[in-house]
């Protein structure tokens, strides 16, 4: 059945976030490394942070109360101010004639200067950031509440994203079809996901 609308999640599914990661989070990984307070190997920390919520590699790798604190504080603050390009098939999305929504994890001043720096609000009818320090909304509830808000059926729309434990999960529990974009190549041996690795491979789902 055709799509009436595409969900899409914004880090490493628009743009890689380690072309930004380094320079962005700069402050945060000289805090982490000065502090000392934290277990396993700084530079897994490092790409971790790139891939993950702050809160979860926190815990993972046991850091500090305060050390977790302290970062969620710098993080809370961090706007992107530095040039940033979305992925080089994303052109192919822009051309997909559906309605598209933008909804995204993350700390809502950095994910908003994200929008803003890649230039791409306009592709969106909606864009969402799920902040969970300021509310108890999920992707999943704000999956929900955008198919009940333009009444579409969970099989009017495609979820795309490159996280399978986040977006991907909350969809496929909605019973929305999900893409894994795995332009990184993070997950190549998924055998129970639909995985594209460029977005021409998109229309496929549409
Ligand atoms: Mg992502």
């Amino acid at each position: 059945m055709p799509k009436k609308a595409i969900i899409l999640d914004l880090d490493n599914t628009i743009y890689p976030v380690a072309s930004i990661g380094n320079e962005l989070f700069h402050p945060l990984f000289k805090m982490i490394e000065q502090s000392g307070e934290y277990t396993g190997d700084i530079e897994e920390i490092k790409k971790a942070i790139m891939r993950t919520p702050f809160q979860k590699v926190a815990s993972a790798h046991n850091f500090s109360d305060t050390l977790t604190e302290q970062g969620i504080e710098l993080l809370t603050g961090l706007t992107c101010t530095m040039e940033m390009a979305p992925f080089e098939d994303y052109d192919e999305v822009r051309a997909i004639p559906c309605k598209k929504f933008l909804v995204t994890t993350g700390f809502t001043r950095m994910q908003q200067s994200k929008v803003e720096q890649l230039n791409i609000a306009r592709d969106f009818e909606e864009v969402h950031i799920v902040d969970p320090r300021l509310s108890n909304q999920t992707k999943k509830s704000v999956f929900k509440d955008i198919i009940d808000r333009h009444n579409l059926e969970p099989t009017d729309v495609l979820v795309v994203g490159d996280d399978p434990h986040s977006e991907i999960k909350a969809a496929l529990e909605l019973g929305i079809e999900a893409v894994l974009y795995d332009k990184l190549n993070f997950n190549p041996a998924t055998t129970t996901l639909s995985r594209i690795t460029d977005f021409k491979q998109l229309h496929d789902f549409i």
